[in-house]
C-alpha cells in the first residue's frame, strides 16, 4: 500500500513546512523506502536509555488485512471509521482497569489516577470528532456508517454494539486491531501514569507548548531527532529523498552531533545540505532535559551552534526535549529564548529494535487511520 498525493483522507492530504510556511503537494509517507530508511537512521542513533525507555509491548498492525483499498480519499476515510469503531470500546474498557492491575500492568511503582482520567477524556472525546470528520462522505448502506449523528456520551456504546456484529470477512482484520489498539493505548496510558512526575510528550506543561492537537484538520508535520549522522549516511540520503519529493520536514538536531558535522563540513556545505528544510533545537546531548542541571547551556549552545552555521530560513525556533522531558517550571526560560517547546502526538517506534520497517508501515497506517485529525510527526527515532 502506498500513499500518493491523490490518495490520502480529507484528514492527511498536506505535508507542512515549519520554517518555510509552504505547503506542499504530496505526502508519500508509508512509501516503505523511506520508512526503512527511518528505521536505519533510528538504530545509528540508538543508546542504551532509548531502549530502556520503549514500551515492552510495541503495537503492531498488518493493515494489508483491511480488504478494501485506502489510497483514495472515500477509501481511507472508510477504514478509518471501522479503525475509530474498533478503537474506542478498547479504550473504554482499558479505563476502568483498577490502579493495583494497571501498576501491574506497567510495572510502575505509582501512578497518577487524575492523570489518566484527563487523558482517556481527552481520548474518547478525539476519538469521537474524528469519526465526524471521517463520516462526511458516509453512505446509508456502509456499516462503518451506523454511528454517524450519535451523541458524543453514546459513541462509545454505540461502537461497541457495531463491532461486534462486524462483517465476517473482517474479523482477522478486528482481531489485529483490536489487539494493536490495547497495546497503543497502553503505551499511551503508561505515559499519562507517569505524568507529571515523569513528564513526557503525553501532555503539554503549558500554552506555549503544543503537541498539533489543536492544528487545523490535514496539517501533517514530520520531524527527525538526532542528526545529523556521519556524512554521506543516513541524514543525507534523507535530505535526498524528502527534497525529491519536494518536502520538507523539521530536523531536530543534538548540538554535539551537529559539531562533529562541522568538523567535517564547512558551514556552507552543512547549509547546502539542509537546503529547503528547517533546523531545531533536541539539545546538546541526548539526555534528560528534566534532571540535568546544565540543561539551559545544553539548548543555548546548539541554538547558537546552528543560527551560526545556518540560514534564519533554515532554522525555526523550537526545542523538542529528548524523551520528552522537560522541567515543568521552564516556562520562563524558554520564551526568554524565543523558543517553543514541540512535542508529538504520533510515533512510529522506528528507532526500536523489536519493530521491522514493514511493522512500522503497519503502526503507522493504523495510527493514522485512528488519529485522522490529529497532528502528526510521522518519525522520531529516540526517546
Ligand atoms: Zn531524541
Amino acid at each position: 500500500m502506498m500513499i500518493n498525493q491523490n490518495a490520502l483522507s480529507r484528514s492527511h492530504k498536506v505535508v507542512y513546512s515549519l520554517c518555510t510556511q509552504h505547503s506542499l503537494k504530496s505526502y508519500q509517507v508509508m512509501k516503505p523506502r523511506l520508512v526503512k530508511c527511518f528505521l536505519l537512521w533510528g538504530l545509528l542513533g540508538l543508546s542504551t536509555a532509548a531502549i530502556s525507555a520503549g514500551p515492552t509491548t510495541v503495537a503492531q498492525f498488518d493493515y494489508r488485512l483491511w480488504p478494501e483499498a485506502i489510497n483514495n480519499p472515500a477509501g481511507f476515510d472508510k477504514a478509518s471509521r471501522a479503525a475509530l469503531l474498533v478503537y474506542a470500546p478498547v479504550l473504554e474498557k482499558l479505563s476502568k482497569a483498577s490502579d493495583a492491575e494497571l501498576l501491574a500492568k506497567f510495572h510502575i511503582k505509582s501512578l497518577s489516577r487524575a492523570s489518566i482520567n484527563d487523558w482517556m477524556t481527552q481520548q474518547l472525546a478525539m476519538l469521537g470528532r474524528n469519526y465526524q470528520l471521517a463520516a462526511t462522505d458516509c453512505q446509508a448502506s456502509d456499516w462503518t456508517c451506523a454511528v454517524v449523528g450519535v451523541k458524543p456520551e453514546n459513541f462509545v456504546a454505540q461502537a461497541r454494539l457495531i463491532t461486534a456484529k462486524i462483517p465476517v470477512a473482517l474479523t482477522a482484520w478486528q482481531q489485529q486491531l483490536s489487539g494493536f489498539a490495547g497495546d497503543y493505548a497502553s503505551e499511551q496510558m503508561r505515559l499519562a501514569a507517569l505524568f507529571p512526575k515523569v513528564n513526557s510528550e503525553v501532555s503539554v506543561i503549558n500554552a506555549q507548548e503544543f503537541n498539533g492537537d489543536e492544528l487545523a484538520d490535514r496539517l501533517f508535520y514530520l520531524s527527525f531527532d538526532d542528526g545529523p549522522s556521519a556524512p554521506k549516511s543516513t541524514t543525507d540520503e534523507l535530505i535526498t529523498m524528502l527534497t525529491a519529493q519536494q518536502k520538507s520536514a523539521v530536523f531536530f538536531v543534538l548540538g554535539e552531533n551537529f559539531s562533529s558535522r562541522l568538523k567535517k563540513n564547512s558551514k556552507d556545505e552543512l547549509a547546502k545540505l539542509y537546503g529547503q528544510q528547517c533546523v531545531a533545537i533536541h539539545g546538546y546531548q541526548h539526555q534528560s532535559h528534566a534532571k540535568w542541571a546544565d540543561w539551559q547551556q545544553s539548548i543555548q549552545r546548539t541554538q547558537v551552534l546552528i543560527a551560526s552555521t545556518l540560514a534564519d530560513k533554515q532554522t525555526v525556533a523550537l526545542f523538542r526535549p529528548p524523551y520528552g522531558q522537560r522541567k515543568v517550571d521552564s516556562g520562563a526560560f524558554f520564551q526568554r529564548q524565543g523558543l517553543r517547546v514541540a512535542l508529538w502526538n504520533l510515533d512510529s517506534q522506528d528507532w526500536n529494535q523489536k519493530i521491522s520497517s514493514d511493522a512500522i508501515i503497519g503502526r503507522m497506517v493504523a495510527l493514522m487511520l485512528i488519529k485522522t485529525s490529529w497532528y502528526c510527526v510521522i518519525s522520531r527515532y529516540s526517546r
